[in-house]
């Protein structure tokens, strides 16, 4: 098939292995400092990936990341990619006060900011922990001056999600802010994450193509998709006492998943989030 015309946002949330939302009950904050740390050498295979497909990204990067590799925060700028925040020390939304979560929040922009030396305009919650309990959450983000959030999965999942949200862009907040979910597929009455993570690992490669080709073409929208610089490292520490269930979400197919990005880069056409939502605004 030749290449489609439609192009797709392309995102990249920046944290390491051992900081992943899952890992929260056995690795203590206190104790990340005291894990190998991985997230430079993958950043760095994304950007070559990246850059042997002529492919610009969104990379959603943890404030604590970017405090302990700020030349890779440089680099990911200079090599023509948006610097985007994941905030500060990936603390669910859900867990957080309005009061820590701005302080959060904030404190990520301005370093990013510093880094990248641009205005940093999206965030990612962790864990896409921004639901209907939290939605105070858009006023934060409007008051630090973000433009567009990207954390609310409209799906039903046990840890996070908001299955009755948009499965489009759409302003939220006090009308500043443009929420962009990630992408899902509506069938048999309810909507299936289409946009990366674990499921995109877990599912035939066919499946997932079919399912974006299948948003672009029938539904007309613009495709989020996201990953994990850990998700290409089949060679990370294994966390040892996590539950099956665990374990298995987050090592299914790791080995083959830089296989697949490259099968995805390939088979369509990807972009950054600000150009392809917020224009030259
Ligand atoms: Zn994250």
């Amino acid at each position: 098939m030749s290449a489609p015309s439609h192009r797709n946002a392309l995102t990249v949330d920046v944290e390491d292995y051992f900081q992943v939302s899952a890992f929260a009950p056995y690795i203590a904050r206190s104790e990340w400092p005291s894990h190998e740390c991985r997230v430079e050498r993958n950043v760095d295979r994304i950007l070559e990936m990246f850059d042997e497909h002529t492919t610009k990204a969104t990379f959603f990067t943890l404030g604590w990341i970017a405090e302990r590799y700020p030349a890779l925060i440089r680099r990911i700028a200079a090599a023509g990619h948006e610097i985007a925040s994941h905030g500060y020390g990936h603390q669910r939304v859900s867990e957080q006060t309005p009061e820590s979560f701005f302080a959060d929040i904030n404190v990520a922009k301005l370093l990013l900011e510093d880094l990248a030396g641009c205005e940093v305009r999206g965030y990612r919650a962790p864990s896409f922990s921004i639901g209907e309990n939290n939605l105070w959450a858009f006023e934060c983000l409007e008051r630090a001056g973000y433009r567009y959030s990207s954390s609310v999965y409209p799906i039903h999942h046990d840890h996070y999600g908001m299955p009755d949200a948009p499965r489009h862009a759409h302003r939220v907040g006090q009308g500043q802010l443009i929420e962009i979910p990630p992408t899902t597929l509506r069938a048999f009455n309810r909507n299936w994450p289409a946009s990366g993570g674990g499921y995109f690992r877990l599912l035939p490669y066919p499946l997932s193509r079919w399912m974006i080709r299948r948003i672009n073409t029938v539904d007309r929208l613009v495709a989020v998709f996201y990953f994990h610089p850990w998700e290409i490292d089949a060679d990370q520490p294994r966390i040892p006492g996590i539950n099956a269930k665990t374990r298995f979400r987050h090592y299914v197919n790791i080995d083959s998943m830089e296989q697949r990005l490259c099968r995805l880069l390939a088979d369509f056409s990807w972009g950054r989030m600000d150009d392809l939502f917020l224009g030259n605004a």
